[in-house]
């Protein structure tokens, strides 16, 4: 049995193992598999039922022709059984499966119309004829396989239905006028036989059944791990361990994707560059150790000093940022990396800074321009670049643009 504290691949293990066991068992899953099942199969097998159920009683009434055949003088009564009475019952109970029936009400309607037609069987052969007294126990037979083994009646239903056509069919001999004892015998042991085995089929047919939903369901389970599996190691592949921003491989990506965007819509795009100013020798100062806590600090208020939504910012290596800014011009990036500079350059840095030291800066290079096609997306990185030199080149801690800094004012930036 399962065991408490189980989580669910666990519990289906357990129960995996169960079925497997040759033994005969209750053919009934823990509970929440036991509704999972029925929630995955039961339209499927409502619809099944369904159309199995319609070919029954076409054969059923096709008997008809026989009847006629084989006593004129009882067809009428055959006609009041098959049509006026079996038939339209059969129907209902069948078109009910089109309709998702509770578990329950859904097996006992197809054992119900299994046990209609046996018992009306038997009553049509009944003292008819030594011949049809045969022909009954072969109809019996019949149905049983139609219930048992075609429409494959869960265990239980197969059982009680069986059982009760068995019960009417020893009515049917005990009455009978036709047959001798010895004759009898081979009647009840032809059904009993064929009860045995057709109920032997339809319980391991539905423990295959059973066994093979398990095992589709631990399939299932599995590769909704691996892809959450997947989902986790892309998200970590795409991220930088230090800072927590996105990484290298990650603006790339992004940036086509963005770029696409621009292109489409017709935005200008925007990319800022920066650099923290004389790194190494805050490194060669205070430690490597303190260099990274300083390197994630900043990272954090880039990535804070963002303000809309697709405003993106990644680690491009080493000690330097790249920022994105779609749908953005030159004059407005500007700001905006005018902005992260003073957030940086004000900021309080981790433990073990020397206080007295100048306070930790930033350098940024800004370009801009209306995407065109795909060859200009590098010559925007290249144009950024140097825009970040020149920062560089002029004294550090300040925000330059490339090809010549634009004024402040609006006017747009493109790169032709
Ligand atoms: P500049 O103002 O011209 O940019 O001077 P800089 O010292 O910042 O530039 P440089 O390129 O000479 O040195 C960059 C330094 O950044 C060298 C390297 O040790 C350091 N660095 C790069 N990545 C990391 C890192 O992940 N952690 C730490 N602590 N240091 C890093
Ligand atoms: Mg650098
Ligand atoms: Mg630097």
């Amino acid at each position: 049995m399962a065991m408490a504290g189980q989580n669910p691949q666990q519990r289906l293990e357990t129960q995996i193992q169960s079925f497997s066991r040759s033994h005969f068992q209750r053919l009934r899953f823990f509970p929440e598999f036991e509704n999972q099942f029925e929630l995955d199969t039961a339209q499927q097998r409502g619809y099944r039922l369904w159309i199995e159920g319609v070919i029954a009683i076409l054969i059923y009434d096709l008997f008809l022709i026989s009847d006629h055949l084989i006593f004129p003088e009882k067809f009428f009564h055959a006609v009041m059984v098959r049509i006026a009475i079996v038939t339209p019952v059969a129907v209902v109970i069948n078109t009910a499966m089109r309709f998702s029936l509770p578990r329950r009400l859904r097996e006992s309607a197809v054992a119900a119309i299994m046990i209609l037609f046996a018992l009306s069987s038997l009553n049509l052969y009944f003292d008819v004829s030594r011949v049809m007294a045969a022909f009954a126990q072969t109809s019996i037979i019949l149905i049983l396989m139609f219930g048992n083994i075609v429409m494959r009646l869960r265990f239980p239903y197969a059982a009680a239905g069986s059982a009760i056509c068995f019960a009417g069919d020893m009515v049917y001999l005990w009455a009978d006028p036709w047959l001798n004892g010895p004759e009898k015998l081979v009647a009840f042991s032809l059904v009993s036989a064929s009860i045995i085995f057709t109920l032997i089929a339809n319980y391991s047919m539905e423990r295959e059944e059973r066994i093979s939903y398990l095992l589709r369901l631990r399939g299932d389970m599995q590769s909704q791990d691996l892809s959450y599996v997947n989902a986790e190691l892309t998200r970590l592949s795409n991220l930088d361990a230090l800072t927590g921003l996105a990484n290298r491989r990650y603006f790339d990506t992004y940036f086509a994707l963005v770029w696409q965007q621009a292109v489409a819509l017709n935005q200008p795009l925007s990319l800022v560059m920066v650099d923290i100013d004389r790194f190494k020798m805050l490194n060669d100062r205070h430690g490597h150790l303190h260099g990274d806590a300083v390197l994630a600090r900043i990272a954090g208020m880039l990535q804070q000093g963002l303000r809309r939504k697709e405003d993106f910012v990644a680690r491009y290596g080493g000690e330097e940022f790249v920022i994105l800014l779609p749908n953005m011009a030159l004059e407005d990036a500007r700001r905006v990396a005018e902005r992260l500079r003073i957030v940086v350059k004000s900021s309080v840095m981790p433990e073990g800074t020397d206080r007295s030291a100048a306070p930790v800066t930033i350098s940024c290079g800004v370009a801009s321009l209306c995407p065109r096609n795909n060859d200009q997306q590098q010559q925007l990185v290249e144009s950024a670049d140097r825009a970040l030199y020149k920062a560089k080149s002029r004294g550090r801690d300040q925000v330059c643009a490339d090809p010549e800094d634009a004024p402040l004012q609006a006017r747009r930036f493109f790169v032709s």
